[in-house]
């Protein structure tokens, strides 16, 4: 996320210490730490609540935190202040749609692209937001008991009931493992390749996607029931592990999981990391695997995966999901792992590969 230097005080009413406050507030948010940055933009906006800006910044932390409700009516509040205040519209545009309410930011685009008719970038994404609602528009829905598929013709009907099944067969597999049962029905997409790669802007090596959503390339999944049964078990994992956390999870432990229980076989993660001279330090997998090339991205899965099922086999799927609520609580992680996983992450670490 880019992340502006707005640090300069806007107006000159603003005592000095409020002052203080704010450019102590835009440090924290660019250095990353949104806990710190959200207490002082609240700290400020107690003292200065008519400032567009900091209701801004507060929307930034929130967001960051993944606190997207909050996120989203801080940059309400920003607009009802400053309604010029253009990047608070396009971060509302991103948090609406993030939250599932696809009209909603497509209405915010339309506003702020009135204002901005030459923001490319805004054009571009509410051009791809409208092409995914047109389509969603014409999709038919298979529903059962714990998952909504959604699907194009009738020709990929018989493949959304077999999904179904091969989903409710994940839920219970994959609950049991880790103790832990989402309530909420959980939404499925199948696309064409090409849809999938045009609607989540995926790596060219990505099977599948969430993002509150599970969108996965049916590709000729009909040929490959294992492939299909792999690829929704693995978005399914992530589903689930949203549900226990939605922030504060390293993308090795959330790739891991997915990857460890996606199916019960991972010599090839085994076999992948004889390859590997040096050993993986899983801080350097903290984030998102999105950025790598399909290579490094073999390697990243292969080392979480045998991370993740070390984990499982040490700790077992209860302590884990413990972990991970505490993660979602906002526990940092260093101290979540030691209690409960007992033992230091560090020393962990040191016995994976
Ligand atoms: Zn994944």
């Amino acid at each position: 996320m880019l992340v502006c230097a707005l640090a300069t005080v806007a107006g000159a009413q603003i005592d000095p210490r409020t002052a203080l406050v704010e450019r102590a507030a835009w440090a924290a948010l660019n250095a990353g730490k949104a806990r710190a940055a959200a207490d002082a933009f609240r700290e400020a906006i107690a003292a200065d609540p008519k400032n567009a800006r900091l209701h801004l910044g507060a929307g930034m932390a929130a967001s960051l935190e993944r606190r997207d409700a909050d996120a989203r009516d801080a940059f309400e509040r920003a607009l009802a202040l400053d309604p010029k205040l253009t990047q608070a519209r396009t971060l509302l545009g991103q948090i609406q749609y993030r939250m599932g309410d696809v009209q909603g930011a497509m209405r915010t685009y339309e506003t702020l692209l009135d204002l901005a008719p030459d923001d490319r970038e805004a054009r571009a994404t509410l051009d791809r937001w409208r092409r995914e609602l047109d389509l969603h528009d014409r999709m038919q829905q298979a529903v059962g008991s714990h998952f909504t598929v959604s699907f194009e013709g009738p020709a990929e009907a018989e493949l959304a009931a077999e999904a179904l099944q091969i989903l409710d067969r994940a839920y219970w597999r994959i609950g049991q493992l880790l103790g832990s049962y989402p309530s909420d029905p959980i939404k499925v997409v199948l696309y064409t390749t090409e849809q999938f790669r045009d609607i989540t802007r995926s790596p060219s090596w990505a099977a599948g996607a969430y993002d509150g959503t599970i969108r996965v390339p049916m590709r000729g999944a009909l040929d490959k029931r294992d492939e299909l049964d792999r690829v929704l078990s693995h978005e399914f994992t992530h589903a689930l592990v949203r549900s226990l956390a939605a922030r504060g999870v390293p993308a090795w432990l959330n790739e891991g999981l997915a990857t460890a229980l996606e199916s019960g076989d991972l010599k090839w993660a085994e076999a992948r990391m004889e390859h590997v001279v040096s050993t993986v330090p899983l801080r350097a997998l903290q984030n998102g695997f999105g950025r790598f090339t399909g290579e490094q991205a073999q390697i990243a899965y292969a080392a979480s995966a045998l991370a993740a099922r070390r984990l499982l086999e040490e700790a077992g799927g209860p302590a884990i999901t413990n972990l991970l609520r505490d993660l979602g609580e906002g526990i940092d992680f260093e101290t979540a792992f030691l209690h409960r996983i007992q033992r230091s992450f560090a020393d962990f670490q040191t016995t994976v590969f």
